[in-house]
């Protein structure tokens, strides 16, 4: 099964999102990938990776990775948020959030849950 995993990176937590991309890169290269739009960019640039960009956040995007979802198009979510800066978007952040318990999708807005759910998912694929 290919996996379809949204990733989404609050601006500073995006050097933590390459890295975890990085770390799982082999896996993510075989899975079916959408992104924000800065966060895509970032995927694509550095780590070479096939993403489908949306809008960036603030103008959309974590609204349109959530339509995706409530459309069950999405089986998986990665959203480092910044839990220390004020989002213009917030209620698309929330919606978002608030779309993956609606619809049991796992999200994980922290590195390390990140890479819990990524493992799994990793070793799900390889069996
Ligand atoms: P970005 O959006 O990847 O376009 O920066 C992320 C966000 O701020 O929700």
């Amino acid at each position: 099964m290919k996996y379809r995993i949204a990733l989404i990176a609050h601006d500073k937590k995006k050097d933590d999102m390459i890295a975890l991309a990085g770390e799982y890169k082999a896996f993510l290269a075989g899975c079916q990938l959408v992104a924000t739009g800065t966060t895509g960019g970032r995927l694509v640039n550095e780590l070479g990776l096939v993403v489908e960009r949306k809008h960036s956040g603030p103008f959309g995007g974590d609204l349109q990775i959530g339509s995706m979802l409530v459309q069950g198009e999405i089986d998986c979510v990665i959203f480092l948020r910044d839990p220390m800066t004020p989002q213009p978007h917030e209620p698309d952040i929330n919606a978002l959030v608030r779309a993956c318990d609606v619809h049991n999708t796992p999200c994980a807005t922290n590195v390390a849950s990140a890479h819990l759910v990524l493992s799994q998912l990793q070793q799900q694929a390889a069996n």
